[in-house]
Parts: C-alpha cells; structure tokens; sequence
C-alpha cells in the first residue's frame, strides 16, 4: 500500500476522521449482502454530508425504506486514521477508533438523551452498550476480544441504572482491557497501553488514598463528558 505521512495531534483531542474512518471501515465489513451493503454505504455517504446537528429518526426510517434506490454512489476508497495511527500499519487503527466511537457515543447519550427520542431506546441506560456489545460479538473480526467484552458485559452491565454510570461503566472497563493488554505483542510502542486518562490530560482525576492510588470518578465523568463531546471533535484533516 501507500506509505502515508505522520499527521501531527493532539492527544488531548478527538478526531472526527478517526470517528468517520471507524464508521467507514465497520460498514465495510458488514457480512450483508451487496445490496444491504449498498444499501448502508448510501446510507452513511447521506449521515456524514448531513448538515444538521441533529437527525431526525424519521428521516432516517424514510430515506431506508423510500428513498434509497440503488444509487452509483460508492464510499471513498481512503481510509485514514488520525489520533487513531499506529506506528506499523496492522497497529491501533480500526479497534482504536471502535473503541472512540462508542465513547463517543456513551458521552452523547449523557450529554443530549433527548436526541433518543422516538426510537424506543430513549430511557434505557443500556442502549448503546448494549448495541455495541451486540456489535462487537457478532461483527467485530477479534473473536478473542469479542469473548473478553461478552465477560465483563455479563458480569456487570445490569448494574448500570444510568447514562452517566453507562460511560463511567465504558471508562472503567476499557481501562482493564488497557491493563490486560500492556505489555502484548499488540501494543504499539510509540503508544503505550495506560490507566486512562493520565495525570498530564486529567490531574483531578488521580487522588491518593491511604498511599494507594484512587480514581476521583466524579471528577473522570466531567473529563469523559468534556474529551468526547462535540467541541473537543476536531475536524483537522478531513477533506
Ligand atoms: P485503545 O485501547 O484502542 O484506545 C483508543 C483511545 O481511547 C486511546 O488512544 C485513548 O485516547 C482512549 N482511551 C484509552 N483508555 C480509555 C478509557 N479507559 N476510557 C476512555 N478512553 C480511553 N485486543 C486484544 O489484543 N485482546 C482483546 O481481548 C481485545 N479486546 C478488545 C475489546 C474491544 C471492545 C475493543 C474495541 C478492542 C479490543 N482489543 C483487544 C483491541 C485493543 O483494546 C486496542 O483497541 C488496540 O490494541 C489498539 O490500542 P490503542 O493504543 O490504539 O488504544
């Protein structure tokens, strides 16, 4: 493939090619069949050149099932991964932006819950865990990571009673991924696997107790709802 250049960031940001890359590469792998691939594809291209802030569901629901006719349209061959790139191509990349994505969307649900109106998941905690453990069992090519997720959902997700406790619940248990993996010959060295976030991007996040380290979770949720919301989404590199 193309050798691509280094694209400088900021750790302390989110990228919006990452997400769209993500959104991209997970529609791609869709095991539909090709008009149901189609389908989505057409179906991504119309969300992404959206202008609004917010989509109406029904507008949605329409243009599946009305107005999406098989058009030449085609998702763009060029995927680029941004805070998501990896010091070696088979690196982060897609399972980094996943996991983006669906912080992403635990912050939103918290932040804006009346954008679930009308899709019957609106005063459900649990939606987008739920979809995204679904998703991540059934499509996610790591089987291994599919297992792993499917443990941790069993054991602990019915305790979720909220959408802060949902994104507090995502935080918590990406960082005992972090700590299962480091070390792994699938961590990239230029970026270590770490107890997220750090003392650099959240100083009152980490507090001591008795000598030992502890979490100052209310002060990670304020964090997780300021990182993943929609001003700190930089747009950079998109075209
Ligand atoms: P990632 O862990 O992908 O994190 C992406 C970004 O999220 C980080 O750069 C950071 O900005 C932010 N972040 C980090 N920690 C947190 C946190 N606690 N809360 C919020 N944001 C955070 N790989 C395996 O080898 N074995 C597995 O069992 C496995 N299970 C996985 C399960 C799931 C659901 C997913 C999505 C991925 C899994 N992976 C697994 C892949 C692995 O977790 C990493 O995604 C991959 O190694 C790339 O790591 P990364 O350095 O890009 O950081």
């Amino acid at each position: 493939g193309t050798t691509e250049m280094w694209k400088e960031f900021d750790k302390s940001k989110v990228y919006m090619v990452d997400l769209e890359s993500g959104l991209h590469y997970l529609l791609r792998l869709f095991p539909g069949r090709p008009s149901v691939v189609k389908l989505l594809e057409t179906l991504l291209e119309w969300l992404v050149s959206l202008p609004l802030e917010r989509i109406p569901y029904n507008a949605i629901l329409d243009l599946v099932n009305n107005k999406m006719s098989i058009s030449g349209m085609y998702l763009s061959d060029r995927l680029q991964w941004v805070g998501c790139q990896g010091s070696r191509p088979e690196l982060r990349g897609y399972p980094c932006s996943l996991w983006t994505l669906f912080h992403t969307l635990t912050v939103q649900a918290a932040l804006r819950p009346d954008a679930l109106a009308n899709t019957g998941l609106e005063d459900d905690p649990l939606a987008v865990l739920q979809t995204m453990r679904r998703y991540i069992g059934t499509f996610f090519g790591c089987q291994e990571c599919g297992r792993h997720f499917e443990e941790m959902a069993k054991e602990s997700l019915s305790q979720v009673r909220s959408l802060d406790q949902a994104v507090l619940w995502l935080w918590s248990r990406h960082n005992q991924v972090n700590n299962r993996l480091s070390g792994a010959l699938s961590e990239d060295p230029r970026f270590p696997k770490t107890q997220w976030p750090t003392p650099d991007l959240c100083p009152a996040c980490h507090e001591e107790k008795d000598g030992l380290h502890v979490w100052n979770e209310e002060r990670v949720l304020s964090f997780l709802k300021q990182h993943y919301a929609s001003p700190n989404i930089s747009p950079k590199y998109t075209s």
